[in-house]
This record gives C-alpha cells, structure tokens and sequence, in this order.
C-alpha cells in the first residue's frame, strides 16, 4: 500500500541515527541504529563472525523441518562472504547442550545463492521441539529452537502462533519481534513486506516525501535482506519458533501484480525474479519452492497441518493475480474506483489464478482440522468508503481483496460448501488490527441467507505506519462487517488454540520508537468450536 508520512522530528532523528551509524565497526550498526537489546549482540560484533544474519527454521511436518542461515560476516558487506562456496556443518539436538544429537550433515553455501543454506531436515519425531545450529571453522551459529508438528491423526491439546506483517526497517524498532520471541509460540506466521524494497522517504520539498534507495537487482534485494535481518530482535523471533510465510507487493514492488508492476517497466520480469530469489536466499523455504529456471516463478503457497486440530492455507495472491482493475491512466497498480469500474466486477478475475484456486478448493474439501486457518497477504473484508448497505456504490481500493470481489466470492463459497470447521482468515498489508466477519454478500447485513462464512483478522505492522485513528473511525462505519479497527499502533497477533476454542490478542506496542517498548494486549478475541464471528472478551 502507499504510506502517507509526515516530515517531522521523527524522519530527522532516524536519519541522525543513520549517519552516526556509518561511522560504527561493521556489526554495530544494528545496536546503533536499532537500540539495545539483543540477543546476539556479542556475536555482531565480532567482524568476522559468519553468522551476522543469525538462523531460521520454517515449513514444519510431522517428520521434517528447514534450517536456514547464510554465510555473511559483514552484514553490510556482500563480499564479505568471498567468492568460494563454503561447507557448512549442522546438528539437530534433542536438548539446548546438544549432548543429544539426533541429525547432522553438512551443506554447501555457494555464492550463486549469496552463501545462504537451506537443510530440508526429514526423519523426525512428531509433535517434538529440537534445537538446531550451524558451524563453519571455529565459529558457532546461535541456536535455534525448531518444532516439528504432531502426528496426522493426534489432536494436540494446544496450539501457540504468532502473526505479524509489514517491517518497515526506518519506521520504528523491531520491539514486537522481541515479545513475539518472549511468548514462546509453535509457530509464527509472517504475512508479507519482510522487507520494503525502497528505503528512507528523501525530502525533495517540504510537504513531498519521495521513495528512495530502491532495489531493482538482486545484489541490492540482497543488501536490503542482510540490513532487516541483522537485527537481533528479528533474529530472536527466528531463533524462537519455525515459521510459516507468505510474501505480499513490497518484497519486489510497490502494488506488483503477477508480471506488472506500477511503472509498466518492461523489465519487470527480470526485478521480479532478482527479487524472488532474494526471498528465497533468506527464508527457511525447502528448495521444492523452486520452480523452473532463474526464478522465474516460485510455489510459496502450501497446506500445513497441525494433527487434527489446525490445518493452515498459506496462500499467494501476488504471483498469479490478475493485475489491478481500472489504474491510473498510463500506470499499472493500485488506484481508488467507484461503481463504473466495470472491470473490477468481471467474474473471471482471479486474486489466486486458477491453478491455487483449485488447489485451494480440494484442500479445504479434504480437511478434518477443528480450526481451518487462511494465512495470505491482502485484507480480505471488504474495506470501501459510503455507503454501508445498499447498492453496489462507493469507492475500492483495488489492490487488496476490494479489487476482486468475484473471486473473494468464489473463495467464500469454497469455503462454505466444503463444510470445513472453523474457517478463520489471517491478514497484513493494510497496517491495522482489524477484526471482521466475513460474508458472501458485503453490501448486505449478516442474515440467514447472508451467514458470517469466516472471521478475518488482521494484525497491523511490526513497523509500518498507516491512516490516523480517526479516518479508520470512518471506515469501521462504512463497513458494518468489521467490528474493531485500529490504525494507530503497531504490534502483531497471538492466537491461543484448543480443541474447543481459539483467543486472539492483538498485542500492541506502547512506542515502536524503543527496542525496549513495552506491550500491552489491546483486545481479545475469543471464538468458541463452531461459533465464528467476531467475540470480543
Ligand atoms: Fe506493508
Ligand atoms: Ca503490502
């Protein structure tokens, strides 16, 4: 989505803050800039330390996991790493000591691949935590803490996740990273804009803040991972859980769609394989993800089960998209229509294509979970300006699930008739806690013809700013299907799950300024086995 932001005291002290961070030892910088705490601080000062960017897991079964890392020494230095691939070395533990070392191996970090180790690690345990590190030479990656997830048949009594989104490196710390590391969670779900691929906004006038330091090649998607991730918050919530992800527009563009972004580059093909690669260099992803040459396309989207109790849809509704209905004259992207935008309401748009709609369709169709979770990038209730019932009037913004009713639809009706239990929606992008009910008919009231199908819930930024309070007010009026909305503070989501019920806590950040901001849970959600809707406790 477009930020607006406000020149002011803030812009000035990050970008102090940058300059005196240059003068610092590589590996300082992220203290410097960044603040305090840390877990790995030790390790980041020391220059040559192989692992700066820290280590993750991601993509949990019942029998296998992935290890990440990547070779980086200096994490604003691509040639730090040298020109010779590398033989990593990594042990799986039952025990924190690793006096219990059930798996080990070794693997390459080539350059090709920006030195990054991905190790697809298979013959587990179910339902077990292990702890995981990496070596090369003398030196000793942090510690990992992974999961695998329980057996297919089991119904766990308990299911801890986390979901955040949006991470605007110069809009705040990464203080939310920290409590979602001090919650312990299984999981945690990160739902697109790991990074932004243009940095600081440059004051060209005084009210006229433009984008600036923008990736367009690999080498600089590159650059733009290792500063996010050199960030010990950030590595913290990695070394807390595995992760599940999905990416949204900002890992390669601005409002991107499929192979069109908003300047109608003609080389947008190549920028948006450099940037898929990047992704894939810095995620826990298994190769499998990797999909014909030079990156050109990557299957990121997936079905994950936790036993019978949970199954989770991570979806991609970049990749495939149809590009967004009715832009701005001479420009791809995103833009605000009314009703005579009669391309929005063609039926045979797709948000999925019709490849991961169908997919998606048989997914749902075969689920026994008790909870069946969505996890995707875009708000998915929708989210127009006047007026709240009645005809087909108002204004969309066309980037998120606004822009393809018809396949929102589609997708509610797929949820709806194949009876799956629980359905729930996780949603970023839009850098507000929103709680709504989700229906197949938006310009009508929940009736028993119009039934709440899914709850959607949206879980702000870790770090990206958005509209004031007061505007998101105005939305919530418009927009009678959502019932909770704030815009104005950053954080993530808890999600507590049972067999007989699922909590989400909205936990916000009291000052995203402070890498030592306190959180505070600003609303919680409780929906009892088979009540979905929107329950505030
Ligand atoms: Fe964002
Ligand atoms: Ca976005």
């Amino acid at each position: 989505m477009n930020h607006g932001f406000a020149a002011g005291r803030r812009y000035f002290l990050q970008q102090a803050g940058k300059a005196a961070s240059l003068l610092l030892p590589a590996g300082l910088v992220t203290a410097a800039s960044k603040g305090e705490v840390s877990v790995a601080s030790s390790k980041l000062s020391n220059k040559n330390y192989p692992f700066s960017l820290g280590v993750a897991s991601g993509c949990p079964r019942q029998d296998s996991v992935v290890l990440w890392t990547r070779i980086l020494p200096d994490p604003l230095q691509a040639s730090s790493s040298g020109v010779l691939a590398l033989n990593v070395r990594w042990e799986v533990a039952n025990d924190e000591g690793f006096t219990q070392i059930v798996k080990q191996g070794k693997a390459d970090a080539v350059p090709q691949l920006a030195h990054s180790v991905h190790v697809e690690v298979t013959g587990l345990q179910p339902e077990r935590w292990y702890w995981y590190r990496f070596m090369l030479g003398d030196a000793i990656s942090p510690i990992g803490r992974t999961r695998t997830a329980p057996a297919p048949a089991s119904m766990p009594a308990h299911l801890k996740i986390a979901a955040a989104s949006c991470q605007h490196w110069e809009f705040g710390s990464y203080c939310a990273h920290q409590h979602i590391a001090n919650a312990q969670p299984d999981l945690v779900a990160f739902l697109g804009d790991y990074i932004y691929e243009w940095g600081p906004y440059a004051l060209q006038h005084p009210k006229v803040a433009q984008r600036s330091d923008e990736c367009f090649d690999l080498a600089q998607y590159r650059a733009r991972y290792a500063q996010y991730k050199s960030d010990p918050q950030l590595q913290a919530a990695h070394l807390a859980a595995p992760w599940l992800m999905t990416w949204d527009d900002h890992e390669v563009a601005n409002d991107y769609a499929n192979l069109v972004d908003e300047r109608l580059d003609r080389n947008f093909a190549a920028r948006r394989a450099a940037a898929y690669q990047a992704y894939y260099e810095h995620m826990p992803l298994p190769p499998s993800v990797l999909m014909g040459q030079q990156f050109t396309q990557m299957r990121i989207f997936g079905r994950y089960d936790w036993g019978r109790l949970a199954r989770f849809y991570v979806l991609d509704d970049r990749q495939f998209r149809a590009t967004e209905a009715c832009p701005k004259p001479g420009q791809g992207g995103s833009n605000s229509v009314t009703s005579a935008c009669r391309e929005r309401l063609d039926p045979k748009r797709s948000i999925l294509g019709t490849v991961q709609e169908a997919w998606l369709k048989e997914e749902l169709t075969s689920s026994k979970a008790n909870w069946n979770i969505v996890l995707q990038q875009t708000l998915m209730a929708q989210n127009s300006q006047v007026p709240a019932f009645g005809a087909e009037e108002g204004r969309f913004w066309t980037d998120g699930w606004d822009g393809y009713p018809h396949a929102r639809a589609r997708l509610l009706r797929d949820i709806a008739a194949s009876g799956v239990k629980n359905p729930i929606v996780l949603s970023g992008d839009v850098h507000t806690f929103y709680a709504s009910e989700l229906v197949q008919d938006f310009h009508q009231a929940v009736s028993k013809n119009n039934p709440i199908i899914a709850t959607e819930f949206c879980g702000t930024s870790i770090t990206s700013t958005s509209r004031p309070q007061a505007r998101t007010e105005r939305y919530m009026q418009d927009n009678p299907h959502t019932k909770f909305g704030r815009s104005d503070l950053r954080g993530f989501m808890l999600l507590d799950i049972t067999p007989q019920q699922t909590t989400n806590t909205f936990v916000a950040m009291e000052d995203v300024t402070r890498s030592d901001s306190l959180a505070k849970n600003l609303a919680r959600f409780v929906l009892e086995d088979g009540k979905i809707g929107v329950h505030k406790a």
